[in-house]
């Protein structure tokens, strides 16, 4: 029987046959696309009835027993990519509009669209030849992935998967197979005696949280994929309205922001950080607010993506490091504790003068820079490795520590970690509010924290909000945290206050 036949290669009049009793073997998915399509099929119970249905036809038949190969062959025939068996365009079109029509209140979609960096430039050194081989080699690794039933290939180099997880999960198995398709894309590639390395960008929308909508769903990946290829390395992005904004937003609110720098807009508040042990205040977090004249405290996501944009960061970080430098001469008589964690945004590291300007700062407001962090994240590392690392460890020999913030949500080596001068690391806020709730997410919080011992750095928990994610991480060895169970950003004058009195602190 003919399985592997070229759709392309069929004379128009062919019909299909399904030997098969049970008309339940038909999902439902595959029903609709036969109607779609211009082949004629017929459901025979037996191989005498296709055998009777053939000759009562008299004409070109495909006979296709029903089993579990059947609906894959259906789908080869009608919606496969010849070069690497993934899912052509239409194959795509028909398996998002079908998910998204079917998606339940309680469960939620992620499309990922994987593109290589750089790919025309493979084509133009080693030819289409060796192109293609690489494609089809991709695609063969991108197959091997969790969820490779929903691989399809919509481009040249551009692949789209599918991850369907319940709405409370969904971020969390996103970033898994994420990482998982990270994994398998990373070793070398050998087409024809070359050694290939490349790197990709996978953009990710969501459904229901980005929209619903098929149209916006690819564009609003597209739109996290371009985000995701200016990192280096591979690397992705999830559609955030704060950071995919379009560029007359940025425009507009960006002479706002300078006004807000020359006003001294800007506010610092601190989240207290807990030793666990000795319940005792033993560092903070400074985080920048906008108080604006007329529409009140801005919170910095609604603000950092545009300066970050704009550049406008640069100049908001220096101010950040003074005010924390005349903050710290306060607390010095309040009884400074161990560490001040200032954040630094990847921008920041793109302007030439970072470590230079900050050690005139540090000078300047005579820092006492053993208690000074600098909270950095995984993906700003990855942007400009060898600049980063020299930044890093020039700030470093003045004295300051290093944190890697929102740590488990990006893509860091083994080595790496153990190269940079990073002190400590931070568990993302998401993976603690996964406790109690999600074995997924209780695994990472515990892998962390022992990677964190293997590699004899400290680590800090982020966003605990309830005692139950507090005994979860002191039993498993996580001895410093911070979150709203302790104390919400607050001003300095309210942190000097609490810093006097150690009552404050909930009990354990
Ligand atoms: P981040 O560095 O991950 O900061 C932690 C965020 O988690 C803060 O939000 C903090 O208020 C919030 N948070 C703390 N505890 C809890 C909790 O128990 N539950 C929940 N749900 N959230 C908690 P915030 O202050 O809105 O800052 C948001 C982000 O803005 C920061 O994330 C950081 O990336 C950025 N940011 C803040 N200040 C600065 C700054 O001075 N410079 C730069 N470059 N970025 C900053
Ligand atoms: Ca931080
Ligand atoms: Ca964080």
């Amino acid at each position: 029987m003919p399985f592997n036949v070229d759709r392309d290669k069929l004379p128009p009049d062919v019909q299909l046959i399904f030997v098969d009793g049970s008309h339940d073997t038909l999902s439902s998915a595959l029903l609709s696309s036969l109607q779609d399509q211009t082949f004629n099929f017929q459901q025979c119970h037996s191989l005498v009835e296709a055998n009777q249905a053939l000759s009562d036809h008299h004409q070109n038949f495909l006979l296709i027993p029903i089993e579990h190969s059947i609906p894959n062959t259906l789908f080869r025939l009608q919606t496969q990519d010849p070069l690497t068996g993934a899912g052509n365009r239409q194959h795509f079109y028909h398996q998002l509009t079908h998910s998204l029509k079917y998606l339940s209140d309680s469960e939620a979609l992620s499309l990922l669209i994987i593109d290589i960096d750089n790919f025309s430039e493979f084509n133009h050194q080693y030819g289409h030849d060796v192109g293609d081989k690489l494609v089809a080699l991709i695609a063969d690794r991108l197959d091997s992935c969790p969820g490779k039933n929903d691989l399809c290939r919509i481009g040249n180099d551009e692949f789209t998967l599918l991850v369907r997880a319940p709405l409370s999960h969904i971020k969390q198995k996103t970033r898994k197979v994420i990482e998982q398709l990270i994994d398998v894309l990373l070793p070398a590639y050998e087409v024809n005696e070359h050694e290939i390395h490349l790197h990709c960008s996978i953009g990710v929308a969501m459904a229901p949280d980005h929209s619903h909508e098929f149209d916006d769903l690819i564009r609003y990946a597209n739109t996290a994929r371009l985000r995701a290829k200016k990192l280096r390395g591979h690397s992705y992005a999830i559609f955030d309205t704060h950071y995919d904004l379009d560029d007359q937003q940025t425009i507009r609110l960006e002479p706002e922001l300078w006004q807000a720098l020359q006003k001294r807009q800007f506010r610092l508040y601190y989240q207290p950080r807990i030793c666990l042990t000795t319940h005792r205040v033993v560092g903070a977090e400074a985080l920048i607010r906008w108080e604006h004249p007329t529409q009140g405290m801005i919170p910095p996501d609604e603000f950092i993506p545009i300066s970050e944009k704009s550049g406008l960061i640069v100049p908001i970080g220096y101010w950040v490091v003074e005010q924390v430098g005349k903050d710290m001469q306060r607390l010095q008589a309040a009884g400074l504790p161990e560490h001040i964690g200032v954040n630094l945004s990847f921008r920041q590291f793109q302007d030439g003068y970072l470590s230079s300007t900050i050690e005139r700062l540090i000078k300047r407001h005579q820092i006492d820079t053993r208690q000074l962090e600098f909270e950095l994240t995984e993906t700003a590392l990855f942007r400009d490795e060898p600049h980063v690392v020299y930044c890093m460890e020039s700030l470093n020999q003045l004295g300051a520590e290093f944190s890697l913030d929102d740590f488990g949500t990006g893509y860091s080596s083994f080595a790496m970690l153990q190269k940079l001068p990073i002190a400590t690391l931070k568990i993302d806020k998401s993976f603690v509010a996964g406790i109690g709730q999600s074995e997924g997410d209780e695994e990472i919080v515990r892998s962390i924290i022992s990677l964190a011992r293997n590699l004899n750095k400290k680590v800090i928990a982020e966003g605990v909000e309830t005692h139950e994610q507090l005994s979860f991480l002191k039993t498993h060895g996580c001895l410093l945290a911070q979150g709203y169970y302790f104390s919400r950003p607050i001003p300095l004058e309210s942190f000097i206050q609490r810093l006097q009195d150690p009552d404050w602190i909930p009990a354990p």
